[in-house]
């Protein structure tokens, strides 16, 4: 069984949250963003993007010869939080800073390391997760949407759906079949392709949120060229890449604080009220909220320092135990305050209260649904 460390930050690194919360509490002063909930995913500004571009907070840690800071996967971690705590709109560059990032160092050529990640560092360049079809979601293996060999690179035709941000976002890692499916080995002949969205024969089309907002896309190929040096890694290889994302994907505190500027204001309502009972069951989900932290920060230091230990497991766990945490704070919100819950409420808990409830169906299906991560978790279990 996988044990994972514990970590305690150091004096900097409590120093560094302290820089990365007051700059938040200026920006929101001075209105360049205001709070929301599931803002990770949801809230795309690249202008946000660009500013924390600036600062040397997208790719820290990835190596200097690319623009990097070479700074750690708890120092990100602890940048992380701060976003996910003051409700910060960070969604643009998201995915790239999370996945493609660590993807490109690890598979990635020269030449897409070098130019790639300085415009990602930048906070010029985003990217998109093209897994989900309309008709591959947790059983992704079947996917049908098909590269074929020409001159000089590939024509994919197919379709994507479910694509968070494609709309706002410059590129796509994309998940071929770059061969025929074989029923017998259902993981091989899948391939990464990094496609340009603004390429000829891509088509982006909005699928509305609950809310109304654009958030995912249906995403379709139709005779799309993409070249050689598009091809992310080994070809063929595409599934075991993909799992190795996976854990970067599943493991961080946006697993479990989606809702936190919901949580935040709940408490600061019921220290208002004096509610003493209130505040009771407050400390009960702050003490979860603690466990799964603890959980998070182990993997974030095991994918760094853990010499490629497999961390799948407890991965899922945070996403499925961290998940259902997030979700669960609406509900005792409701039980603890009175609230009426409107998107454009004018009072903060209402508003939060809103964007949680119409928000919080996705985040059990989202990057795995928590049936699938069960069988990963259980699986993984009898193997060991
Ligand atoms: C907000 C949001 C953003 C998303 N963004 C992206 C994105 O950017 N890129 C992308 O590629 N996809 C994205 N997705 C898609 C997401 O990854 C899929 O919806 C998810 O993997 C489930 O696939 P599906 O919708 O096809 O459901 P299905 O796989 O059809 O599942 C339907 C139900 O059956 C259950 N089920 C399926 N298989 C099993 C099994 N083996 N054992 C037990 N139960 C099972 C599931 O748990 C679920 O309850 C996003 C989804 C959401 C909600």
């Amino acid at each position: 069984m996988i044990q994972l460390p514990t970590v305690k930050f150091t004096e900097e690194q409590e120093q560094f949250r302290l820089e990365v919360r007051h700059f938040l509490h200026e920006e929101l002063k001075k209105g360049t963003f205001e709070t929301k909930c599931d803002s990770w995913l949801s809230g795309a500004d690249p202008g946000f993007s660009k500013l924390i571009g600036q600062k040397g907070w997208i790719g820290m840690t990835w190596p200097k010869k690319y623009g990097g800071q070479e700074r750690s996967a708890i120092d990100r971690y602890i940048l992380t939080e701060e976003f996910l705590a003051a409700g910060a709109p960070v969604a643009a560059h998201w995915f790239a800073d999370r996945q493609t990032g660590p993807l490109l160092l690890r598979y990635g050529t020269e030449e897409q390391k070098e130019y790639f990640l300085p415009k990602i560092i930048q906070g010029d360049c985003y990217f998109g997760i093209g897994l989900s079809e309309p008709n591959s979601g947790s059983d992704l293996a079947s996917l049908s949407t098909k590269a074929e060999k020409v001159d000089g690179g590939w024509i994919v035709n197919g379709q994507k759906i479910w694509t968070s941000n494609a709309h706002v976002c410059h590129y796509m890692v994309t998940l071929v079949r770059t061969s025929p499916f074989d029923s017998s080995k259902k993981h091989a002949g899948l391939s990464q392709l990094i496609i340009d969205l603004h390429a000829d024969g891509v088509t982006i089309v909005p699928i509305k949120f609950l809310t109304g907002e654009h958030h995912y896309n249906e995403v379709f190929f139709d005779n799309v060229f993409v070249p050689d040096s598009m091809l992310v890694g080994q070809l063929g290889n595409g599934w075991a890449q993909g799992l190795a994302e996976l854990a970067f994907e599943r493991s961080g505190p946006e697993r479990i604080l989606s809702t936190f500027p919901l949580l935040d204001e709940l408490i600061q309502e019921l220290k208002g009220q004096n509610n003493i009972e209130g505040l009771k069951e407050a400390t009960k989900i702050l003490s979860r909220l603690w466990g799964l932290r603890n959980l998070s920060i182990g993997v974030a230091q095991l994918l760094e320092t853990g010499d490629g230990k497999d961390v799948q497991i407890p991965a899922a766990l945070v996403k499925a135990l961290g998940t259902k945490f997030e979700q669960s704070i609406p509900e005792i919100t409701r039980l603890l305050v009175q609230t009426y819950p409107k998107l454009d409420a004018t009072r903060k808990l209402d508003r939060f209260m809103a964007q949680s409830i119409l928000h919080a169906p996705g985040f059990t299906i989202r990057g795995g649904t928590t049936e699938v991560l069960y069988g990963v978790v259980a699986k993984g279990v009898v193997a060991q």
